[in-house]
């Protein structure tokens, strides 16, 4: 049993009291609290946390009263970073309903499962991701779209890069016969009771989980409020606070903590729709953020900013992210130019964020950092299940508040995710690692299946399913190879039906995968083989290959 991150921080407590309250209610304590602080700034454009919770209760009157969206129904929400996000999330728990959210990047096709798989019947989609949307009404389960132009929040004469979905107001508008944000939120209707208690379902972010296809995480208000209120205890937070948003909000590190966590404490968010890092650098300096999350790409590109001036961003006291490991030599640059230690944090889309983070006054580099609070965190031996010590390495399985309530209609991966220890059930994550003698924890591998590109989360199960709709492919196997830029790529192992040899390159393979999956998913490469290694049971060694490829780049 480890007693952790007790020693390193005397002055805050091990554990929590987590609020026994619904999510929505932060925002109306803060609205109470805080009416004129701005909760939101877009593009030259603001609102205030009145106005915030004002939108949100007309969009869940709209939602309930013209949409027909009941108790514990799951809406989509198929956006980029917008105050609309933000209005959507809160407006669907207001609604006592739960919350989908969904990549952007990705098609038309690969939504259809997300649909299907949750039985929704209302997204509510940013305007230029309504051609992905379009053709799923009424072939699908989904009956109701609420179109969202960013346009709308942002202020026409801002100084600055704006990105082109920000930028342009399209046709579709003024389309008739589907639901338009605005007039959904000028409608004013309001909504029924705020019913939604803290057992309740909130949110259903998907992950494939160790292995498999996508499957929804069933996370419940008192989950979020466990890692919100964690997060706000671990970064130094005030209703001053001005937080630097350009983490995607449909992963959960973005959304616990530059989101709920802004908007528990009255703090302020300053919404990027895309990642841009002059932008970044025009609003740290025009807003004074002064927190600001991040995935380490963005920090990597932050740094490499030859023009970036260290008084430009003085205004920063608190930097921190997680989902990959920040490169050494870019913290230690980080560090040069503001001052401050990059707190880097662990956790998955099962723990809504943090199950780990570094102490602030004493982070240690390419580490997950130490339990959260009443988190107990141990290390296993994967295939015994055996309790393992000091400096061993082996699978991290964590305990805790945050820790999901299981996989949405998923019995038999719930069986295999969660393990009884000394009378406490363990979720297991399928990362491999080790904590050293005062605790810190250390990803080493993954048992999972899993490939991490950019921090981008890549599921080998779903691309090889997609490439099995490729008439000419017989078998796929995808697998990550090491990348210097990405951290890791996407490759394919391809075995092509007879009829195809010859006739198809693994240009041509690419090109096609490039269509139909997102761009963060597609095989940068492709490799024709005549067989695979298999089990005696006749599963593709895919460990095999993957070793194979980190052998010839020089990594065992
Ligand atoms: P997701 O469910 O998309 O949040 O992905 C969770 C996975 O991201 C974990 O199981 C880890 O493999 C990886 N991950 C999260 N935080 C870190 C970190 N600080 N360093 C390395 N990998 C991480």
């Amino acid at each position: 049993m480890l007693t952790l991150h007790h020693d390193h921080w005397p002055n805050v407590p091990t554990s929590l009291s987590v609020p026994q309250t619904s999510l929505y209610e932060n925002l109306q304590v803060s609205a109470r609290r805080y009416p004129e602080n701005q909760a939101i700034l877009y593009y030259g454009n603001s609102l205030t946390y009145r106005e915030l919770d004002e939108q949100v209760t007309a969009l869940a009157g709209y939602l309930q009263n013209k949409l027909g969206v009941a108790k514990g129904e799951k809406v989509l929400l198929f956006m980029q970073n917008s105050p609309q996000f933000v209005i959507s999330f809160y407006a669907i728990l207001r609604a006592n309903a739960v919350v989908v959210p969904i990549n952007p990047m990705l098609t038309a096709n690969e939504l259809s499962f997300y649909i299907k798989d949750a039985e929704i019947h209302t997204a509510l989609a940013g305007q230029e991701l309504y051609e992905k949307v379009q053709p799923l009404l009424g072939t699908t389960s989904l009956e109701n779209v609420v179109i969202a132009a960013y346009s709308d929040y942002a202020a026409e004469d801002f100084k600055g890069n704006v990105p082109p979905e920000v930028d342009a107001k399209r046709a579709v508008l003024t389309e008739t016969g589907h639901h338009l944000w605005m007039n959904a939120i000028e409608a004013n209707l309001q909504p029924g009771e705020h019913t939604t208690s803290a057992k309740d379902l909130a949110v259903l972010p998907y992950t494939s989980g160790t292995t498999g296809l996508p499957k929804g995480c069933m996370h419940t208000n008192y989950s979020v409020q466990a890692n919100t209120v964690g997060a706000f205890h671990w970064s130094s937070v005030s209703p001053n606070s001005v937080h630097l948003m350009t983490l995607p909000l449909f992963h959960v590190t973005g959304m616990v903590h530059s989101m709920h966590m802004p908007i528990y404490s009255g703090g302020t968010m300053v919404i990027m729709t895309r990642w841009n890092r002059e932008t970044a650098v025009e609003l740290i300096k025009q807003n004074q953020c002064t927190h600001w999350c991040a995935i380490a790409t963005m920090i990597v590109d932050f740094v490499s900013n030859s023009k970036l001036k260290k008084e430009d961003i003085a205004s920063l006291t608190y930097l921190s992210g997680g989902g990959a490991a920040l490169p050494e030599a870019v913290g230690e640059k980080l560090y040069q130019l503001t001052g401050l230690r990059f707190i880097e944090g662990y956790g998955l889309s099962e723990t809504i964020a943090q199950t780990h983070f570094n102490p602030g006054h004493r982070p240690k580099m390419q580490c997950l950092g130490v339990p959260s609070f009443d988190v107990d965190a141990r290390i296993i031996e994967p295939a015994s299940l055996k309790e393992l010590g000091v400096g061993e390495i082996g699978e991290i399985i964590v305990n805790g508040p945050q820790v999901m309530v299981g996989y949405y209609n998923r019995d038999d991966e719930n069986r295999d995710s969660f393990i009884e220890l000394g009378g406490k059930t363990f979720f297991r994550t399928g990362d491999i690692g080790r904590y050293d003698e005062e605790g810190y924890f250390f990803i080493v591998d993954r048992v999972k299946r899993m490939i991490n590109a950019s921090g981008f989360k890549v599921w080998p199960t779903e691309v090889e399913s997609y490439l099995y709709k490729n008439p000419a492919i017989q078998q796929a196997c995808v697998v990550g190879v090491p990348d210097p830029r990405r951290g890791e790529s996407v490759k394919a192992f391809v075995i092509l039906n007879e009829d195809y040899v010859g006739k198809v390159t693994e240009e041509e393979i690419i090109e096609w995968a490039k269509e139909h999956m997102a761009a963060y998913k597609y095989p940068r490469e492709v490799e024709f083989k005549q067989q695979f290694p298999m089990t005696s049971s006749g599963k593709i060694l895919w460990r095999q290959l993957q070793d194979e490829e980190r052998q010839k780049a020089g990594q065992t």
